[in-house]
């Protein structure tokens, strides 16, 4: 998979300097594989690019971490350090005479507070405002590898259909779960959610040791990496039939979460898509159990821009992706969650996960 490096670093100087922006700093976090496709390890060490208007960004990387960087030259220069040098003294001479900085915003504090006292005069801010821009909208590349992360996870949402639940603990089935993402072609499985019984009314609740039994609705939410792009989907399983007041929560909750993916297209608002699975929710009577909001963007970070959330009144654009996952919550009884990776398409919606919704009675 090859990503145009060249042609992001060139977006993100017109940006920095519609902005007044004179440099960009990136180090742990997505900025940095999204603009140069290397992932900063998240140690004491500084791994840091420097984006500055007028030189070729460098990439100031610990020594023995300089293995791992793929070269690019024509995109970025590679600058290791040894041991005995001070990075940030490096940083701060690429930095002379540049007013305005802004940083990723997963940078350790030690290194922006050493950075903010070594260069007095310069203004600091987060990276965030101005990447967000670029990083939101997916080119048919990312796109790609967040279909193929979608799609992977059907098929152990697929094969999750035909399991046995009861008798196992959540853990138990966690790890499986976590095994199928990598089967299916993820590199990485990142979470795997199984919260059974009174447990899902904890839309994070971590698999514990609970035995799974007749009578539990299962919520299962897990996803991983793909080429580096997340995946994240939620589908329900009741082991054993559901009782009927369960199956008619279940269908108002299947039908804001249809409503609000057919919502979505170019123009709409956010906190819209929102409002059209809260509404339904509310009008059935549960408005207070749908406890979080309805999504949240996905792509080289599992939680990134646009938020789903009443308040955030951006247009949504093509390109775009990001969760549909409402939920109802029970307190003490059960949970329920179903989630979609959907991408804003020219004139209306891509679905990235393609697995059946419907409620799965297992055993
Ligand atoms: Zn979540
Ligand atoms: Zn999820
Ligand atoms: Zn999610």
């Amino acid at each position: 998979m090859t990503f145009d490096y060249r042609a992001r670093l060139d977006a993100t100087r017109r940006l920095m300097e519609t902005h007044g922006i004179g440099a960009l700093l990136a180090s742990v976090g997505a900025d940095l594989p999204y603009l140069i496709g290397y992932e900063a390890m998240p140690l004491e060490r500084l791994t840091m690019l420097v984006v500055t208007g007028n030189r070729v960004p460098v990439l100031l990387v610990p020594k023995l971490e300089a293995p791992r960087v793929v070269e690019r030259p024509e995109v970025f220069e590679v600058r290791p350090w040894s041991e005995t040098e001070d990075p940030i003294g490096i940083v701060s001479r690429l930095l002379e005479g540049v007013g305005s900085v802004v940083v990723g915003d997963q940078t350790w504090a030690t290194f922006v507070l050493a950075l903010e006292e070594r260069l007095p005069a310069t203004r600091f801010g987060v990276a965030s405002p101005l990447t967000r821009a670029l990083r939101m909208r997916k080119d048919p590349e990312e796109l790609d590898a967040l279909r193929r992360a979608g799609h992977a996870t059907d098929r152990v949402a697929a094969r999750l259909r035909e399991m046995r639940f009861s008798g196992r603990t959540e853990a138990e089935l966690s790890r499986l779960v976590a095994d199928m993402i990598i089967e299916e072609g993820h590199q990485a499985a990142t979470f795997s959610i199984v919260a059974s019984g009174p447990n899902g009314a904890s839309p994070h609740h971590e698999a514990g040791e609970r035995i799974m039994q007749t009578g539990d609705a299962v919520v299962v939410d897990f996803g991983g990496k793909l080429d580096g792009y997340c995946s994240d989907t939620t589908r329900m399983f009741h082991v054993g039939e559901p009782t009927t007041e369960y199956r008619e929560i279940f269908a108002v909750l299947e039908e804001a979460q249809a409503a609000a993916v057919d919502a979505v297209r170019p123009g709409v608002a956010a906190q819209d898509v929102d409002r059209t699975a809260r509404a339904i929710i509310a009008a059935a009577g549960y408005g207070e159990y749908f406890i979080h909001r309805t999504g949240h963007g996905i792509g080289l970070d599992a939680h990134e821009h646009p938020y789903i959330v009443e308040g955030n009144d951006f247009e949504l654009d093509a390109g775009m992706t990001f969760s549909i996952e409402p939920g109802i919550y029970l307190p003490g009884r059960f949970g329920m969650r179903i989630e979609d990776i959907v991408a804003v398409s020219d004139h209306g919606v891509e679905r990235l996960n393609c697995s059946d919704r419907h409620l799965a009675v297992v055993g």
